[in-house]
């Protein structure tokens, strides 16, 4: 109701022009879609105030405090010091940050589902056991299930559809494969750094979210949701480590304590630089970038000894692809993030879809689902070949 009137008060002082504007199909659209009055730019702010208090209108850049202007290149639709409520309403509104809340919603979803599905995958301890003459008898009945977990021992696949289909095969091959499977089964390798990772990039997703929902309330809510948003990052290239550190050097405690205390400790003093208030200043967009991408980048160390130590073996070479493929599309995330393109050779043409950080969000899930795969092989990897 508050709006209505305050959207009729502000008509009656605008020019003929801008009643064109407002009673055009487009702007009727927009204002059904948003839920809410568009402020008009730079007035929005102004008319927010003289207007019975009222917020929750969308405006431009120009009229947006200090703690809101991120970004100049993205010109309107901003929700500007909204309350709680309407912020939290405003995820199922359009504005410049709804792709931003749901591409890293969803993400967090599919995450708990991958989540969910990686445990029901882990073979059970009774679920395989083998006969007296040596044949697997209560194999998991999914091969679809099996080929994904078990996708990188190409022998244990073969053996189990071999068997599914009565195909004859060598017994010394057979036997080994149901070993190895059986094995896998009964002594499966733990899994806390898999889920740790997991549980990094579902914090990171849902902070993420959350910061780009509601950081629009106050600068007091900007400035706690934004350490949450960077420890979300940290958190989730920390764990990304852990995995692979954890599983590559699973049978050396020296070099596997070093590299999983170095990466911990580099994210902690990541996220205490991130707690200075300078940190977020929009000239240091670079600053945050490098710290991130350097952090990632250490990655390097761990992954290159990895290759030097099994380069042999077609699991580290596998993972190593995935690794490449997760640098890859975290750097020209963090590229676009810098860089603000689009938007900064179209300004305003991008505010809604397909400005930089929509670009950057979605490369990050790329990323991290990346990882996942590699974790995948890092499991049947050691599920199999345990340290002696
Ligand atoms: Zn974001």
């Amino acid at each position: 109701m508050t709006s209505t009137v305050t959207l009729l008060k502000r008509r009656t002082t605008m020019r003929m022009s801008d009643l064109a504007a407002v009673a055009s199909p487009t702007s009727t659209t927009e204002s059904f879609l948003l839920g809410a009055s568009k402020g008009g730019g730079s007035t929005g702010s102004d008319v927010g105030k003289r207007c019975c208090g009222h917020k929750h209108e969308l405006v431009g850049y120009e009229a947006l405090p200090d703690f809101l202007k991120h970004n100049e290149f993205v010109l309107d639709y901003y929700r500007s010091e909204w309350p709680i409520k309407q912020a939290l309403l405003s995820v199922f509104a359009l504005h410049n940050e709804t792709i931003n809340i749901w591409t890293h919603l969803i993400g967090f979803f599919v995450f708990l589902v991958l989540t969910v599905c990686a445990a029901t995958m882990v073979p059970m301890e009774t679920g395989v056991a083998t006969s007296e003459t040596g044949h697997l008898t209560n194999c998991t009945s999914n091969p679809t299930v099996l080929m994904a977990y078990y996708g990188t021992n190409g022998t244990a696949v073969a053996m189990h559809a071999a068997l599914r289909r009565n195909v004859s095969v060598p017994v010394e091959t057979e036997l080994t494969a149901a070993a190895a499977l059986s094995s896998a089964a009964t002594h499966p390798v733990t899994r806390w750094p898999f889920y740790a990772y997991l549980c990094g990039a579902m914090f990171c997703l849902l902070m993420s979210s959350g910061c780009h929902l509601l950081s629009c309330h106050s600068e007091h809510a900007c400035y706690v949701l934004l350490r949450l948003d960077y420890a979300g990052i940290t958190g989730l290239i920390v764990t990304s480590f852990y995995p692979l550190v954890y599983y590559t050097f699973l049978c050396d405690p020296f070099y596997r304590t070093l590299y999983l205390a170095a990466i911990t400790v580099f994210g902690a003093a990541a996220v205490a630089v991130s707690m200075l208030p300078v940190f977020e200043a929009p000239d240091l967009r670079w600053a945050r970038a490098a710290l991130f991408a350097c952090m990632a980048a250490s990655g390097l160390v761990p992954i290159v000894h990895k290759l030097l130590v099994f380069g042999a073996r077609p699991e580290a070479v596998l993972t190593t692809g995935y690794e490449l493929a997760m640098g890859a599309f975290y750097l020209a995330g963090v590229v676009a993030y810098g860089a603000r393109v689009p938007e900064r050779w179209l300004p305003g043409k991008f505010d809604l879809f397909g400005h930089s950080h929509q670009l950057f969000h979605a490369l990050v899930i790329a990323g991290a689902y990346t990882h996942y795969q590699a974790g995948l092989v890092y499991l049947s990897w050691r599920d199999m070949d345990m340290c002696l």
